[in-house]
């Protein structure tokens, strides 16, 4: 027998990659410059020079057995050091490198957070609109999700709604700020209330509440302030990563940073290195921990995305769409002109242009656009989004 609950999560279908596959099938089709793929968060900007250069260095000069050999589990020792030193000269001293665990991207940390922080029938409170993976690392574990809403209409953290959601059998929150599929940043006032919050439940119930910080999308603010979360609250575990950050997403680079005051450290620490463990973690890619030494510090162009952005932000409102305007990450969070987004997702194909219904994200009414596109791509799509406005009656 099979586990149903297995089956089940492979046999889930992923929209995003299916509207991703099905747009690269259009492109052979029709030509690739009349298919608006709005469908997939995966960098169109170019890894940063250092990242190559690194690599080329690192090729040509490094011993060339070391560098292709394991690490330990955690992670070579020069690459937590500069992950650790790069943390405390931007935030202050709250990690040490005995504190980081290099991991298979931000889904890697998660991952093994998850399975490392919970026993079966703990609550994990996430908040929608919320990445769809959280559930499956949570459910897979036997833990219970706990969706809970955020301020209509804003997105932002709700600590009343947090308030009613919370109980003695929570044991984790995840946050994710910049967040995918919003764009929203988290303001510096509702995190107060919610970890003060959090801290006044854990004090009443007798036992930790960790806060899962889910940081992709990090650098990618355009001006708002990215709070960093151990200042706040010290059960604080980041699950960092520099697919976004470096345009890496398929070398599969991240990081678990554990703040050093997070209680029960030595606890925490081994539970998820047992958890990377039973997940068949033996290191990340030894090449690649040597480039993220070396670009520690190092951004891909941000400014594109915020172009982007501003492009289709004011394309698509002159036409009567409506969104929350995104201060992070690369994707517009659209409200549906019709009440079920699959629908107008559905329509919005017949004119070449994929974009993202909101129900795996927990909002329905609302559907995700990433611009993480070329410039031309999103100059191109516009009478493509106009046709549909008009479709659908909308009016500036
Ligand atoms: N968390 C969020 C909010 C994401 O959007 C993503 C990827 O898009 C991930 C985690 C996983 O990223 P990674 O490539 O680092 O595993």
């Amino acid at each position: 027998m099979f586990s149903q609950q297995l089956i089940d999560f492979g046999r889930k279908p992923n929209v995003i990659r299916e509207l991703s596959a099905y747009a690269g099938r259009r492109k052979q089709e029709i030509g690739p410059e009349n298919v608006f793929d709005f469908s997939i968060g995966s960098p169109n900007v170019p890894a940063p020079p250092q990242v190559h250069a690194a690599m080329l260095d690192l090729l040509t000069n490094a011993d060339p057995v070391a560098i292709h050999a394991y690490t330990g589990a955690s992670g070579a020792l020069e690459t937590r050091q500069a992950i650790a030193d790069s943390i405390t000269r931007r935030f202050g001293h709250h990690v040490d490198p005995e504190g980081v665990f290099v991991t298979a991207g931000a889904s890697g940390a998660l991952a093994m957070a998850l399975k490392g922080l919970t026993n079966p029938g703990d609550e994990v409170i996430i908040f929608k609109p919320h990445y769809m993976e959280y559930l499956i690392y949570t459910e897979a574990y036997g833990a219970v999700p706990v969706v809970v809403s955020t301020e209509e209409g804003s997105f932002q953290l709700d600590p009343d709604k947090l308030e009613a959601a919370i109980t003695e059998k929570t044991r984790v929150v995840i946050l994710n700020s910049p967040n995918n599929p919003a764009g929203v940043v988290y303001t510096a006032d509702r995190l107060r209330a919610v970890t003060g919050l959090m801290a006044r439940k854990q004090r009443e119930y007798g036992h930790p509440i960790f806060l899962l910080s889910d940081e992709p999308y990090r650098e990618l603010s355009y001006g708002a302030e990215v709070p960093w979360l151990m200042d706040y609250y010290d059960n604080t575990l980041v699950c960092y990563s520099y697919s976004k950050t470096l345009s890496i997403p398929g070398e599969r680079m991240g990081y678990l940073a554990i703040c050093r005051r997070c209680a029960c450290f030595a606890d925490v620490l081994d539970a998820c290195a047992g958890a990377a463990r039973a997940l068949g973690h033996i290191c990340a890619s030894n090449l690649y921990q040597r480039v993220i030494t070396r670009c520690v510090d190092v951004v891909a162009d941000v400014d594109y995305y915020r172009q982007n952005r501003d492009l289709l932000v004011s394309g698509l409102e002159d036409m009567g769409f409506t969104c929350v305007r995104p201060d992070g990450a690369f994707y517009l969070f659209l409200k549906s002109p019709t009440a079920d987004s699959m629908e107008f997702c559905q329509k919005a194909k017949e004119y070449e242009v994929m974009v993202v219904p909101g129900h795996d994200f927990g909002v329905p009414d609302y559907l995700r656009v990433s611009y993480c596109v070329a410039r031309e791509t999103i100059e191109r799509s516009m009478p493509a989004f106009r046709k549909l406005a008009d479709f659908y009656g909308l009016k500036k």
